[in-house]
């Protein structure tokens, strides 16, 4: 049993499964050795298990979900109804994660330029590599190494996992998942999570998918680390956004009992009362889903007091809803067009050619043929590139020492948002863009 244990432990070495944890003490290499010890355990254990039941588990109650099926536990087994697709939002930040980690190794020395340069290749030919992702991507390494660096000024002992696989399958039935980077020092496990998307601030406070990555990183390093707080921290250079927060090891793992572990039980038998919120955002369901529509339809079936004109409170009754009921209308226009893309033919409706817009066919070809009749400065328009476009060109970090003096930002439009929004109120909306 050990001398198998121990072979395993040398294949898991030599194939890099372990090659990104940073150790350089006796007390590290032993945590690793533990780990890897409990890693070959659960290994054999789940081999004993169906494997497409576990594969299927993972992929039904998955930590970058657990919002949704927390708050909403029926919501699992309807996404399973709806295939996963992937888009192309999803593979540029699975290429921006795996940049990170070969640049972050290269910080660390890991490997060696001469390394580097044969793995980057593959990167730079990618069609969703951009010069942007480099200086984004530098950011989180950024945070992350200033974050080590911090921490073994306090402890020589301190540990820097790179994508490290957890499990919280105790209170989750098959919950795995791989953390970003985590940082234990002096007490302190930091889970830090890159999310490269640029679309809304994901705020750290309370985020259900670290707060389960932490518990099973805490799993795997509680035998040699006391560790009594977790920091929870995303990343998301794109939108210039760091968010951290901290809670106790003690309040975590009660959170895990009480609410994960319950809830996790209802949504893997589908079970439990759908309740809509932000969580309804990215679920596969949200076209076809019932509560959803209801409550999007709500306002509209509503008996309002005058039967000519709404009054100012329904209109705010109205205006509330207006985020949930277009981003439903959204998903059921999208979902209807793509299945009938896809040949379903809905009552009532057929797929016709859209407009189109006319385009040159041979731009050097027009030139040659105007440039007998008529002056070039008529017909050939010098249009400088869009903001964004040159930035990507220059590289983020540039733009703004090349070309940030000649930038203007006229003040935003107005917009109406809750009372608790950080932005402080406007005085003179009015008078200034009536
Ligand atoms: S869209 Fe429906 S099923 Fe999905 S999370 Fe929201 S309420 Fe639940």
């Amino acid at each position: 049993m050990i001398a198998f244990i121990q072979q395993k432990l040398i294949e898991n070495a030599q194939g890099e499964k372990i090659g990104f944890q940073y150790a350089k003490d006796n007390v590290t290499a032993a945590n690793i050795f533990l780990r890897l010890f409990k890693k070959e355990i659960q290994t054999m254990k789940k081999q004993e298990e169906s494997i497409d039941h576990s594969a299927r588990a993972h992929a039904l109650l998955s930590a970058s979900g657990a919002s949704r099926w927390i708050n909403c536990t029926p919501s699992a087994r309807l996404e399973e109804k709806f295939e996963n697709k992937n888009t192309s939002f999803s593979e540029e930040g699975t290429l921006a994660h795996e940049f990170a980690e070969l640049n972050l190794k290269k910080q660390l020395k890991l490997i060696t330029p001469k390394q580097y340069s044969t793995l980057v290749a593959p990167f730079l030919a990618n069609e969703y590599y951009s010069p942007e992702m480099e200086t984004e991507v530098q950011k989180h390494v950024d945070y992350v190494i200033q974050q080590f660096t911090a921490a073994k000024r306090v402890t020589k002992d301190a540990l820097l996992l790179i994508e490290e696989k957890v499990d919280f399958s105790h209170l989750v039935e098959g919950g795995f998942g791989t953390c970003d980077d985590n940082i234990i020092a002096d007490g302190v496990l930091e889970v830090i999570d890159l999310k490269y998307g640029k679309g809304v601030i994901v705020s750290a406070e309370d985020n259900s998918q670290l707060k389960l990555y932490a518990i099973g990183a805490l799993r795997a390093t509680e035998l040699l680390y006391d560790i009594h707080t977790v920091r929870l921290t995303i990343v998301q250079p794109r939108l210039d956004s760091i968010s951290s927060w901290e809670m106790s090891v003690d309040d975590l793992y009660k959170w895990g009992e009480e609410v994960v572990k319950v809830k996790a039980e209802k949504a893997y038998a589908g079970e439990g009362e759908q309740i809509t919120g932000d969580w309804c955002r990215f679920c596969k369901a949200k076209a076809k889903c019932r509560a959803l529509a209801d409550e999007s339809l709500e306002v509209a079936k509503h008996e309002f007091a005058d039967p000519n004109l709404l009054s100012d409170s329904e209109l705010l009754e109205v205006f509330k809803k207006s985020d949930l009921i277009s981003s439903w209308l959204d998903s059921v226009t999208a979902h209807i067009f793509q299945s009938a893309l896809e040949g379903k033919k809905w009552e009532g409706y057929k797929l016709v050619e859209g407009r189109s817009v006319r385009t040159w066919k041979d731009e050097e070809a027009i030139k040659e043929r105007l440039r007998l009749d008529y002056d070039p400065t008529d017909y050939i328009n010098e249009k400088l590139a869009g903001i964004g476009q040159i930035e990507k060109l220059v590289g983020k970090t540039n733009f703004t020492t090349l070309l940030g003096d000649l930038i203007i930002k006229p003040a935003g439009k107005p917009t109406l948002a809750p009372e608790s929004d950080k932005r402080p109120e406007l005085a003179q909306a009015k008078d200034d863009f009536a």
